[in-house]
């Protein structure tokens, strides 16, 4: 069929029509640079302005304080389960807190236990909004301890409504719900968090190499940062991170399978047409079955 479904999918999901059309018209010939951006060098020009540029739109959308990096990484917000035990604990002995509100956050919680010891604090991790459960944070967890760091998954509410990322040492989200298609993960860290990670960390999970070569170590997910960077123009074109963003993201279509029920991702491409059709759908299911 031609015609777009209104897909709830919880990630990959759905991206603004205007992006895809936008990427579509440029996915031959990139404005004038005669290639498409999946066959440019990540070390080029015409790469660095799209990545340049990705950053500081994410930047303005979040109002991300200078002292903090932008990285744009790969392997899923799976893989900064361990990167964040790794770089932010000195040894496999550190203690470490875990907040566990669902699927993702014990997942994280069960990796930390191979390079870190999840209990007292040194940093507190937290799952901003559990996927699966649904359980979202309405306001964020302030640590008594001056010298905690708040870490949190923001996979599934990243850019959805504006953040003080001041109160975190860490943000780190996949791209695939909100922002982008999967392959990208953004991690955005305090710069004095950037220390040395444990011995035994794969260079390719050290925050240290990414910030000093801005995400260009190795061969970035270059399309897909070029996407989240169409995706970040569209919501600053939108005006932003607005408060009509913030206003619940979520009802409950089909549910993951570990937990049943029934589940409606609606992230921010959503358009109103999918949620209208959704709501009077509901209504008359209603109707009929009550
Ligand atoms: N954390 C949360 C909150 C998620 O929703 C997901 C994916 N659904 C993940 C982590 C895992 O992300 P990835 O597939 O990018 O590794």
């Amino acid at each position: 069929s031609q015609e777009r479904l209104f897909n709830f999918a919880a990630g990959p999901a759905t991206l603004p029509e205007s992006v895809l059309r936008r990427a579509q018209s440029e996915l031959f010939i990139w404005r004038g640079s005669g290639m498409s951006v999946m066959e440019m060098s990540h070390r080029g020009k015409d790469f660095k302005s799209i990545i340049e540029k990705a950053e500081s739109d994410l930047r303005s959308l979040l109002q991300i304080p200078p002292e903090y990096s932008v990285l744009f990484l790969q392997g899923g917000a799976t893989t900064q389960f361990a990167a964040l035990p790794l770089n932010l604990c000195r040894s496999p002995h550190d203690p470490v807190d875990y907040i566990v509100t669902g699927s993702w956050s014990d997942k994280a919680f069960k990796e930390a236990q191979k390079y870190s010891k999840p209990n007292p604090i040194w940093y507190l991790h937290i799952c901003a909004n559990e996927t699966i459960h649904g359980v979202e944070y309405k306001t964020y967890p302030t640590p008594l301890n001056p010298n905690a760091v708040l870490v949190a998954d923001m996979s599934s509410n990243f850019c959805s409504k504006p953040v003080d990322v001041s109160k975190f040492g860490v943000i780190y989200a996949g791209a695939q719900k909100n922002v982008g298609p999967s392959g990208v993960t953004i991690v955005i860290i305090r710069n004095d968090l950037i220390a040395q990670a444990q011995d035994v960390t794969p260079v390719m999970l050290e925050y240290r190499i990414h910030a000093e070569n801005h995400s260009l170590y190795n061969t970035p997910p270059c399309y897909g940062i070029y996407m989240c960077g169409l995706v970040f123009e569209d919501l600053l074109e939108q005006g932003g991170l607005v408060e009509e963003a913030a206003k619940e993201n979520m009802v409950q279509l089909k549910g993951h399978r570990s937990v049943g029920g029934m589940r409606a991702s609606i992230y921010n491409a959503m358009p109103l047409a999918g949620v209208q059709k959704l709501v009077s759908f509901m209504k008359d299911f209603q109707a009929k079955h009550a």
